[in-house]
């Protein structure tokens, strides 16, 4: 969401003529695009912002932006008083108006907002925001409280930017949002706006992030089952693999719910990846508890995880953490390696298998399920060829080369 926010505020950028710089020396702006979803983030940011006065004493004239989740919380009023060279702030509820900031600093534009590069994936990718904020409440989250509450786009508008992004070359779209499978606007539903999409020229392959496992409907496996061209990968945050826990969490799903889930999608598309993010050390996460998220890593086959440490975000006493530091630390670490170990397997068994390869360069690419791959060469980039798996390596696929 960040990244797709970041990418924005570049394009209004770059239709005021400018260009991004690696070297802050450079720059004439600098936008920090801050996140709060924990501590860590915002301490990050706040220390970022800090280093940025010697870059301002030595350039009055360049403007400093603070954005996003983390200026949300804090306030303008805080962020101005506590680093007064700060020229503006956006929080993340206004960020979608981030041309009335620059307007404010430089006065109105007059170009034609460029089209899509991306910085963060490959520039055959483009995000797609298909609804902002989130309205489902998990107890330790501050997203729905710093981005509001769930409102879709209209579906006109979303396709008229996935027409724009195709037509300036992207080969893949990810559809993004905090539920993003709880889309609904008028009568369109999330399959349907999937539908939509994926009947668009040039669409080689579609993405979406990040599912709730709650908001499937009936018809999304079918779909599925249907689509080549819908990713065979998931990321379908689980959080934990203990029902106490998850209730606590306030997810609204059980285990036993999650793992049907994945059955069901795995029927209809086999060989579906599944990735995940999990939270370490929720208060009240018993050693019990831990282990059943332990073991869901073996029994969901994740291809992958991001797992975190509970960091406190609201002021309540019940929800402060009440494992120590260290405990915290051990558990992840013991996730850490669970995960490692089975992400190898669940690589090891796409060895023999032909996978569909959407190539970014001649030897490199990403197949359906989101695993790198190499061939020694033949691909041709933004095209998809079908690849046979001879082998893995770290976290990289390899194959001979490119089949008929
Ligand atoms: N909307 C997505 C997740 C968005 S936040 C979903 O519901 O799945 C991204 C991830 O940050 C979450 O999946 C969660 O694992 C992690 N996260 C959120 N709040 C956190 C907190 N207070 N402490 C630690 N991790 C947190
Ligand atoms: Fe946060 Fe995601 Fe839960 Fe929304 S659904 S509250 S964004 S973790």
């Amino acid at each position: 969401m960040n990244e797709a926010d970041s990418e924005n505020i570049a394009a209004a950028f770059r239709r005021r003529g400018y260009a991004l710089t690696d070297e802050i020396k450079k720059a004439d702006a600098v936008v920090v695009n801050t996140c709060t979803v924990r501590q860590r983030a915002e301490d990050k940011a706040i220390s970022q912002i800090g280093r940025l006065r010697l870059w301002k004493e030595k350039k009055p004239e360049g403007k400093l932006f603070v954005v996003g989740c983390a200026a949300q919380k804090l306030g303008e009023k805080h962020l101005k008083n506590r680093f007064p060279f700060v020229d503006e702030v956006v929080g993340a509820k206004a960020i979608e108006n981030f041309e009335e900031a620059l307007i404010n600093q430089y006065g109105a534009a007059e170009g034609e907002t460029s089209a899509h590069q991306n910085m963060f994936r490959s520039p055959q990718t483009a995000y797609v925001t298909i609804m902002r904020g989130c309205s489902h409440k998990c107890s330790y989250c501050i997203v729905p409280a710093v981005r509001g509450p769930a409102s879709f786009i209209a579906p006109e508008e979303i396709l008229k930017d996935a027409r724009e992004k195709l037509a300036a070359g992207a080969k893949e779209l990810v559809l993004l949002g905090q539920t993003v499978n709880a889309y609904q606007s008028g009568k369109t539903t999330f399959s349907e706006l999937l539908k939509k999409t994926l009947a668009l020229p040039g669409l080689e392959r579609l993405r979406f992030m990040s599912p709730h496992p709650l908001y499937f409907k009936e018809d999304f496996a079918p779909l599925l089952a249907g689509e080549k061209k819908l990713a065979r990968h998931l990321h379908l945050p689980a959080q934990s693999g203990s029902d106490r826990v998850l209730k606590l969490m306030r997810r609204g799903y059980t285990r036993a719910f999650y793992l049907d889930l994945l059955k069901k999608l795995r029927a209809a598309a086999p060989g579906l990846a599944v990735s995940t993010d999990f939270i370490v050390g929720y208060p009240g996460e018993t050693e019990k508890d831990f282990k059943e998220t332990l073991s869901m890593v073996d029994e969901a086959g994740f291809s992958m995880a991001y797992c975190f440490k509970y960091s406190p975000r609201t002021d309540k006493p019940e929800m402060a953490a009440d494992i120590s530091e260290a405990e915290m630390s051990e558990r992840l670490e013991r996730l850490l390696a669970a995960v490692k170990k089975n992400s190898r397997v669940i690589l090891n068994e796409r060895i023999g298998k032909i996978e569909e390869v959407l190539f970014e360069s001649e030897t490199y690419g990403r197949t359906s399920g989101n695993f790198a791959l190499r061939v020694k060469a033949g691909g041709i980039p933004g095209t998809v060829a079908a690849v046979l798996v001879t082998g893995a390596e770290k976290n990289t696929l390899n194959g001979k080369g490119v089949l008929a």
